[in-house]
Parts: structure tokens; C-alpha cells; sequence
């Protein structure tokens, strides 16, 4: 792998949003500045195809990318802000699952966009974002009555 295409692996890798690639071209151009724009779109395609990174279309035709991780996790846009918090959710998991067996068929893999506005005026806060995510692990310790 070039030094260029390292570097851009590494932005990628450290990003905790969803980066299109002009953004990512922006972060790699500030650890090298000889990176061009038509590289990052190249190495971008490259890893795409090597199944390194993953493309999200989060419906503003931007196409945006992270990072392939073996845990799968679905996303919800904030339409108002463009935010986009991960999630899973274990009966969206099994409903699925179900829904291609009725029809014949072992699910191998889906994709999942819940596009929403926040409820109330503020928009969630990050606390409360990370609670989703650990939702799951806040239910075993958070005390649950019988
Ligand atoms: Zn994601």
C-alpha cells in the first residue's frame, strides 16, 4: 500500500462519523497535503472494492463511508441536523430474519435507514446517544423491578 493510501486507511479507520469523500480527502490532506482530491476518490473505490470500507446512502446522495467492522449495527439520520447515530436492535434483527424466511430465503445481510427529526426542540444529546448504543447493557445492571 502507498504512504497516500495509508494515510487515507488511517482517517478513515479514526473517523467516528460518516465521512463522504471530500471530507476524508480534507482530513488526509491535513496529514499530507500532496494527497488530491482524484486519489482520495481512487484509494476510496479501491477499498470499496476490497470490501475495506463500506458505502452508506444516508439520502442525500452523498455517498458516505466507514470503516468495514464485523459487527453490524443500523443508522438513524437526524433529517433536521444530518446527524447519524448507529444502533442494532435484536427484534429488528429476528423480524427480518423472519420475514425472508416466509419467503423462502436464509438472510444474509440487509440495510437499514431510519430517517427522523428529534423529538421536542433539542436534538438528543450525545449521552443520551451513547444510551441507545449501550441500551442492552444498561437493561442488565439498570435494577429492573420483577
Ligand atoms: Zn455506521
Amino acid at each position: 500500500m502507498t504512504d497516500q493510501r495509508r494515510i487515507i486507511a488511517r482517517v478513515l479507520s479514526e473517523a467516528q462519523d460518516h465521512p463522504d469523500v471530500e471530507l476524508l480527502h480534507r482530513r488526509a490532506a491535513q496529514v499530507d497535503p500532496g494527497i488530491s482530491l482524484a486519489t482520495a476518490y481512487r484509494t476510496v473505490r479501491l477499498f470499496e472494492e476490497a470490501s475495506i470500507l463500506e458505502r452508506r446512502d444516508f439520502g442525500d446522495g452523498r455517498a458516505r463511508y466507514e470503516e468495514a467492522k464485523d459487527d453490524h449495527h443500523d443508522h438513524l439520520i437526524d433529517i433536521q441536523s444530518g446527524r447519524v447515530i448507529e444502533f442494532t436492535n435484536e427484534q429488528i434483527e429476528r423480524l427480518q430474519q423472519g420475514v425472508a424466511a416466509e419467503l423462502g430465503y436464509r438472510l444474509v445481510g440487509h440495510r437499514l435507514e431510519l430517517y427522523a427529526v428529534p423529538i421536542g426542540k433539542e436534538a438528543a444529546s450525545d449521552a443520551e446517544t451513547q444510551g441507545i448504543a449501550k441500551h442492552k447493557r444498561a437493561a442488565h445492571s439498570g435494577g429492573g423491578e420483577k
